[in-house]
């Protein structure tokens, strides 16, 4: 048997743990040693070396994405589909189990999972139900109360209120909740885990089975595991197989959902013997991005602590570009995308991150001027979102009130007690009579055609459509958009809410605000309101489909989808104090310190390149507002930096098109020169672009050349070549 091609491609720790003979073990190294490679690769030694059959190995990742990354890897290793081996996330799993135990499990066959929207919804029926006022019980909290509780194993009878009335609710509604479930055969994310937990518990002999099945359980991203899944996987633990652990307590960025970083801790109080191997060679990024994340990490007080070197190239440095502003900013990360592109380099290795979702929409845009086809991960493109479609439906009903999918989209939204009945009414008049809903709706209401209840609802909705198109006649653009989301109620909808999500809602809200203030009438608008003009624009750009799977994109998602990826050129945007650390996070100790490990996660997802940019100011959520480079930037030693623009230079706001003036084919088209380009003049020397200003014969090119310093130079008559 010729096992070498396992561990040939490994270092001398990779394979140890690849070929450690049966046991515990847990790997615990930093990002880009080879984990997630050694995961595999001991899958596939485990079954050629240890003879155990595919269905005799669980392997549990993060993602789905990840799950079948692993799954076609292993394959590739074995040479062979591997049908019968269990790989996938722990929802993923338990949903399995549920589907094969379902009577065990006391749940109907056909039972339903339902999503985080769904089980929000059923909350607030929930709620109706037993006669509670949504403003004293916010369904968002209540929502996180009950899957936080299922998260720790805890059933509503489990929970001690100690008499005190509020708990004693919460507790009622959580029940309540649950019978409603169990009623309707309805299974939420946390209610997966949780029962699939209580299947085992209550069935030992079902238990039994899976502990002899699987001889091997093997669990990548370990540090973002929260109690339930850490109490199942010590279940599933017994003299019959063995577990093999891996993670980073350095990327537990899980916390404020619960992942527990101390799971870590108790792997190895309850795993007795189990064997702990570190591994410290980083493959993955350069000498100076590996650098410059260990420094940044190293400000961490509660670390495990872990080293980490390379022995590949340095690399260049991290460029830190600082714009003026989040357009500034945006143009300057797409140019640098367009030059890697120039030179041959796939966009589809290019990943830009951000902190928050509501940060994609200046680079969304700045993409699309550009022509560069990009693709979302782990979230929806910026006016496609729901509340976003909220807002535009009311701005289209201002608009143009005859618009019967706007009409449909708002009416009751927020919920103004316009019933499916009312709304079934309308449509079938509207249908005989051949009119949009809005006529339909002022004719019923003038002829006195609706109940007394749903009548005055309908009203009140009318009166607000036409309050907010008299107001609009007076108001700019952005104006308009904030009327509409504070008089809708929508506003408010969210912010009753509170929790993560509603802010994120909340947060695109007023971003839409700013989307209207920065747009510009293009010149085929000539003949609209701007209103109008930016709903086409609006409606364009959510119209334009996500570059398809096949086609080569440029990757933009959240820093926390970006764990366990990794890209040749990586662009992290918006550095800055307030943003990255979040404001919230920056007052309170624990949670600056998942910022930083965050900062660490999106740093390390760097193999070649590393590029950050801050904003000096930034229109986000509807205020200009001025922001200092973030402390994690502080963190980086000076060596591993080039700042790719010096402090002096001052660029107003284009006026004409945001993103013509300063993007690679305007002023640079002629010469192919591009921001950050080092280029050759014949007196000066060598030096680096740093700005350029104005177009065609007056364009205007800044260089720090090395010899002389900073210089403006005309570009025609500059004699600039590329170094
Ligand atoms: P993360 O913490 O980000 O999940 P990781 O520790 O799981 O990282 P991997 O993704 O397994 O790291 O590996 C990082 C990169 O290094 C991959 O491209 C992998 O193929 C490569 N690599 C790992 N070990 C070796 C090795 N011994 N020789 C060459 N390349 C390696
Ligand atoms: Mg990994």
């Amino acid at each position: 048997m010729d096992v070498s091609r396992l561990i040939d491609s490994l270092n001398e720790k990779q394979r140890e743990a690849v070929a450690a003979p049966p046991g515990d073990m847990l790997v615990l190294a930093g990002a880009g040693s080879g984990k997630t490679r050694v995961l595999v690769h001991r899958m596939a030694w485990l079954m050629e070396v240890e003879g155990i059959s595919p269905f005799g190995i669980l392997a549990v990742t993060f993602t789905n994405k990840a799950a079948r990354e692993m799954r076609a890897r292993v394959e590739k290793l074995m040479h062979s589909s591997l049908q019968g081996m269990w790989i996938g996330t722990f929802h993923g799993l338990a949903h399995r189990l549920l589907r094969t135990h379902y009577e065990e499990a006391r749940l109907p066959e056909n039972f339903q999972i339902l999503d985080s929207d769904d089980q929000y919804r059923l909350i607030r029926r929930v709620l109706k139900a037993l006669n509670l006022d949504e403003k004293h019980w916010a369904p968002k909290p209540i929502q996180w109360y009950i899957n936080g509780n299922k998260d720790e194993g805890l059933r509503a009878q489990h929970i001690e209120t100690h008499g005190d009335p509020a708990q004693q609710r919460m507790k009622e509604i959580y029940q309540a909740y649950q019978d409603t479930c169990d009623r309707s055969g309805l299974v939420d994310f946390a209610e997966l885990l949780l029962r699939a937990h209580e299947l085992w518990v209550n069935h030992p002999r079902v238990l039994q089975h899976y502990q002899q099945r699987f001889r091997a359980v093997l669990v990548d991203e370990f540090q973002d595991t929260n109690n339930i899944q850490y109490a199942w996987l010590r279940l599933l633990a017994s003299p019959n197989n063995n577990m093999m652990i891996v993670g980073d307590d350095d990327q537990s960025i899980y916390g404020w959902r619960g992942a527990n970083v101390d799971n870590i801790q108790h792997f190895l109080r309850d795993f007795d013997g189990a064997q702990t191997i570190r591994l410290e060679q980083n493959y993955r990024s350069t000498g100076k991005i590996l650098k410059a994340a260990n420094a940044v990490i190293e400000n961490n007080q509660s670390r495990l602590g872990k080293e980490l070197w390379t022995d590949g190239v340095d690399g260049e440095p991290i460029s830190l570009y600082a714009g003026f502003n989040d357009l500034d900013e945006a143009r300057f990360i797409v140019a640098q995308i367009r030059q890697w592109h120039d030179k041959g380099g796939a966009l589809s290795d290019c990943a830009v991150l951000y902190r928050n979702n509501a940060q994609s929409r200046v680079l969304e845009e700045a993409m699309l001027h550009e022509g560069l086809a990009y693709r979302i991960y782990g979230g929806l493109r910026f006016f496609e979102r729901q509340e976003i479609k909220d807002a535009l439906g009311y701005l289209r009903m201002i608009n143009q009130s005859l618009d019967d999918a706007a009409f449909e989209r708002v009416v009751n939204t927020p919920s103004r007690g316009i019933g499916e009945r009312t709304l079934e009414q309308i449509r079938e008049t509207a249908k005989v009579t051949e009119q949009s809903l809005w006529q339909t709706s002022l004719q019923m209401l003038q002829e006195k055609r609706l109940s007394g209840r749903a009548a005055n609802a309908l009203q009140g909705f009318v009166d607000l459509i036409f309050r907010l198109q008299q107001d609009s006649l007076e108001l700019a653009l952005e104006q308009q958009a904030e009327d509409v989301i504070k008089g809708s109620g929508l506003y408010a909808m969210y912010q009753a809410e509170k929790g993560e999500k509603a802010q994120a809602r909340i947060e695109n809200l007023e971003e839409l605000v700013t989307a209207c203030k920065q747009f510009e009438m293009p010149e085929e608008a000539e003949n609209m309101t701007p209103l109008s003009a930016f709903l086409a624009h609006a409606s364009l750009e959510a119209g334009e489909s996500q570059a398809d799977s096949h086609q080569d994109a440029v990757q933009m998602m959240t820093m926390h989808s970006a764990k366990g990826l990794e890209f040749p050129l990586v662009l992290i945007g918006g550095v800055e104090e307030g943003m990255f650390p979040s404001q919230m996070s920056a007052e309170e100790p624990g949670r600056l310190e998942e910022e930083r490990r965050l900062c660490y996660v999106g740093m390390t997802r760097a193999m070649e390149k590393l590029v950050i940019t801050y904003a000096e100011s930034r229109r986000l959520y509807g205020q200009e507002k001025y922001h200092t480079p973030s402390r994690f930037l502080r963190e980086i030693p000076t060596d591993c930096i080039e700042e790719i623009r010096l402090r002096n230079t001052q660029v107003s706001r284009p006026v004409q098109n945001r993103f013509a003036p300063a993007t690679s084919h305007s002023a640079f088209d002629s010469t192919g020169f591009s921001l950050g380009q080092r280029v050759v003049h014949p007196k000066f020397g060598e030096g680096t672009v740093l700005n350029y200003e104005g177009s065609g014969e007056h364009a205007r090119v800044q260089v720090n050349f090395s010899e002389v310093g900073n210089k403006w130079l005309v570009l025609s008559y500059a004699r600039l070549t590329p170094a």
